[in-house]
């Protein structure tokens, strides 16, 4: 990869496919893979990643929203898609666009039905969400009467999922709450099953519990986290490979004397003389105010620079005393060397919210593949 000449988040197609293989590993052949890419792919390129993953053999995707289903299918993405939060204003374009929603309440369930047989739909595919501890989204188990009723009472629908979503499955202190909520989501898919009379897929599982709770894999897995190098903790970690590096450049180098002040509000104050650098990136391109004041650094030529200053929207600035470095030289903010998990936590943060923070504005380009 030739140097950066802006800002730029790289990402490794290699890396998405370890981290696919890697998963994929840890589950049984006949368990179907579900990939979940919303919010743009984690803050990615969502249309390179799902073309990858896609390619790799991925069984279904996954979207937050509506809009996000519809931009895959208008690249060209003809999987099957689930749409995991739709609105029921939503509803007759997920149909056009052959997207399957979540259907989470009796209002959503009744206003699908509704909607598909106005379009004479027959058996529509539709996942059903079960709330078994999360209390997010899904029907409770007291409401699996709901559910059967309005799935027996249409034609114009059929489910092809039962699902559920673990609250903690990364946190072994909280084991005891996950394997509840499994018991939970089993016993209402058994009674359901009875009920309907056929068999929905069954999944609960994403990036952790598919690593922390082999035998709850069920049909499918639902990963996210994993496939973009995060294993929410340190030995899964280091199995996968983060897919993203952020890279920028110096725009500018400037000395400072004992005194003077930088940036807004002149929050940094040389203590002695300085060098610094301003890079060509801020907080509408997702590093927020966070990482500033010394709170976080970056990697020029392998070197620490922390942030120093507070975050301006399209720049921010580092002290580079003492650092070998020029104008137009690379830097990294996370990866590689640089770990995203390592920089998320100087911002106080986690790396889902790093890397899905990661502004459109930021040039997404494509390796490895
Ligand atoms: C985002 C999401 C996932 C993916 O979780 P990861 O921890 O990123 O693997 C799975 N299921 C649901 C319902 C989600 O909202």
């Amino acid at each position: 990869m030739p140097k950066a000449r802006e800002t730029v988040l790289e990402i490794d197609l290699g890396a998405l496919a370890h981290n696919y293989n890697y998963i994929r590993s840890r589950t049984n052949d006949d368990v179907k893979f579900m990939a979940v890419v919303k919010a743009f792919g984690y803050g990615s390129d969502v249309t390179g990643i799902a073309k990858k993953l896609v390619e790799l053999g991925a069984d279904y995707f996954a979207v937050a929203y509506t809009s996000e289903g519809i931009a895959l299918r208008k690249a060209g993405i003809e999987t099957p898609i689930l749409v995991l939060h739709p609105q029921s204003i939503n509803f007759e374009a997920i149909i056009e666009h052959c997207l399957e929603p979540s259907l989470y309440s009796e209002f959503v369930l009744q206003k699908f039905i509704e909607t598909a047989e106005k379009q004479k739909q027959k058996e529509y595919p539709v996942h059903i969400k079960f709330n078994t501890g999360l209390n997010r989204l899904g029907f409770s188990e007291k409401e699996t009467s709901i559910v059967r009723d309005l799935l027996k009472g249409s034609t114009s629908v059929k489910a092809a999922s039962f699902f559920s979503h673990l609250a903690a499955s990364e946190d072994w202190r909280e084991r005891e709450f996950t394997l509840l909520q499994i018991h939970t989501f089993r016993k209402i898919a058994l009674k359901l099953y009875d009920e309907l009379g056929y068999r929905p897929m069954l999944h609960i599982c994403n990036t952790s519990g598919i690593i922390n709770y082999p035998k709850a894999h069920f049909d499918m897995v639902r990963s996210g986290i994993g496939l973009y190098g995060f294993g929410n903790d340190e030995p899964e970690d280091q199995k996968l490979k983060p897919i993203g590096t952020l890279k920028t450049i110096i725009s500018q180098i400037h000395h400072m004397q004992k005194g003077d002040t930088l940036g807004y509000n002149r929050a940094f104050k040389a203590d002695k003389s300085k060098k610094t650098a301003t890079l060509p990136i801020g907080h509408a391109d997702g590093i927020n105010r966070q990482y500033g004041n010394d709170r976080a650094g970056v990697l020029i030529n392998g070197n620490y620079a922390p942030i120093i200053g507070n975050v301006c929207m399209d720049m921010i600035m580092i002290d580079i005393t003492g650092i070998e470095c020029e104008e137009g030289d690379e830097v990294i903010i996370f990866g590689g060397p640089q770990h995203a998990t390592k920089f998320a936590a100087m911002g106080n943060t986690i790396s889902y919210e790093l890397i899905t923070g990661i502004s459109q504005r930021v040039k997404r380009v494509l390796i490895g593949n």
